[in-house]
């Protein structure tokens, strides 16, 4: 019997993992892929996601793999409406980066086990186990046979589509659906303004520095477009690009040196986060559509708050108040975030509105990095 049986072990899973072995609970955590693996996301950390990187000792190793820090923005919401800054950054940071997923979450597994968590990589979670009105565990499967975890606290870290939300069955508190639908590749060769952030009327566009001297380049439509976009996804990504500037030029004289990846399923929901023995965190029970690019830095948020929670109740405190308390303090972060993302990525705003609603959550994003650092000196 574990303390803690986490399934999913990327950003939100890992991190949850490393923080509870931190105090010594006794942390097994569960995911069906192996490490290093690649999973399907662009891959820009947020200043938030960034500082929590620098306060858990993992940055240096971030940059260790070869992305290069990005100091610089360019936002653009019209052909010449263009916008150059220098990111504003908290000390602690060189730089804002995106990690190619495979080095990233290796890091983050890494440091979960080093932290003296137990990993269990190739193991497909089936079901939960019921503990009298409880969820006691959880079953699966792996390539030899038939796994079975128990643990006082089930979490699901377990992304999207996450079995241990649909055997809870927990309940969405916001469902705002999905608006985009969007593709993305990398190039090598193609010149990148820091990261480059394009709204204009019917698409967004991301461009960003990454590993292996790529530059990643990542598009979104209305999602209605998505089967019409599918049918020559290289000549509409590139005549899409054609229209933002001379980012289509640039990619023309650059080489495509990966597949094109894409997704119709990108929607904006917060579900109900906890239970009797059980918890969500992660895509798992909060995901947005992309744009805003913050999952990464939500799911180790979600890992933090819900680490600090587990921690009190297996530290002699109230579970039911605990919970209940990470609850609450997650929402109150979440839903405004949820609704400045639907605004983001809702087409039917003008460029300049969706803009805006980008620039509200990198606000709310400095406060959180501020406040991050401020705490971590203070402690
Ligand atoms: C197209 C796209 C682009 C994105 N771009 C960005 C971006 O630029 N920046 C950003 O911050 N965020 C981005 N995101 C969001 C980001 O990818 C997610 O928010 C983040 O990965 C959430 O981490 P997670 O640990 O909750 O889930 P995941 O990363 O999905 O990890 C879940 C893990 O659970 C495992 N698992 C699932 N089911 C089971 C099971 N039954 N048994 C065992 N293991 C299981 C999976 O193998 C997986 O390893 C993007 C997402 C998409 C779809």
């Amino acid at each position: 019997m574990h303390d803690i049986v986490i399934v999913g072990s990327r950003c939100a899973g890992a991190p949850l993992a490393m923080l509870l072995a931190g105090k010594g609970h006794d942390v097994v955590v569960v995911d069906r892929a192996t490490f290093p693996s690649d999973t399907m996301s662009t891959h820009f950390v947020q200043p938030a996601g960034m500082t929590r990187l620098a306060k858990w000792g993992l940055l240096d190793d971030v940059f260790a793999t070869g992305c290069p820090p990005i100091t610089t923005a360019r936002m653009s919401t019209g052909p010449g409406e263009e916008l150059e800054l220098e990111i504003p950054l908290e000390s602690a940071l060189p730089g804002l980066a995106a990690p190619r997923r495979y080095l990233l979450d290796k890091i983050l597994v890494d440091a979960a086990v080093a932290a003296g968590a137990s990993l269990a990589q190739g193991v497909s979670i089936d079901s939960v186990i019921p503990d009298g009105d409880r969820i006691g565990g959880v079953r699966g499967h792996t390539a030899d046979g038939a796994f079975e975890a128990r643990g006082r606290i089930v979490v699901g870290a377990d992304g999207r589509h996450s079995v241990i939300a649909r055997e809870v069955a927990a309940p969405f508190v916001r469902d705002e659906g999905s608006t985009s639908a969007g593709y993305y590749t990398y190039y090598r060769g193609l010149e990148a303004d820091g990261v480059e952030t394009y709204f204009h009327d019917d698409v967004f566009c991301v461009v960003a520095p990454t590993n292996d001297e790529l530059t990643l380049v990542g598009l979104a439509w209305r999602q209605e477009r998505f089967a019409d976009l599918r049918r020559d996804v290289e000549g509409n990504f590139v005549a899409t690009l054609d229209r933002l500037g001379d980012i289509g030029e640039r990619t023309r004289s650059a080489e495509r040196a990966e597949r094109f990846v894409g997704s119709a399923e990108l929607p904006n929901y917060l579900r109900k986060a906890t239970g009797p023995g059980w918890a969500l965190v992660g895509d798992a029970c909060y995901h947005k559509d992309p744009a805003p690019a913050d999952g990464i830095s939500d799911a180790f948020r979600g890992a933090e708050f819900l680490a600090d929670a587990i921690n009190e109740a297996l530290s002699g405190g109230d579970e039911t108040a605990a919970m209940a308390d990470f609850e609450r303090r997650h929402a109150e972060v979440a839903i405004p975030l949820l609704e400045a993302a639907v605004r983001v990525a809702d087409f039917d705003n003008t460029p300049q509105q969706r803009l805006e609603a980008f620039i509200e959550i990198r606000m709310h994003d400095a406060q959180e990095s501020a406040e991050l650092v401020a705490s971590t000196s203070d402690a």
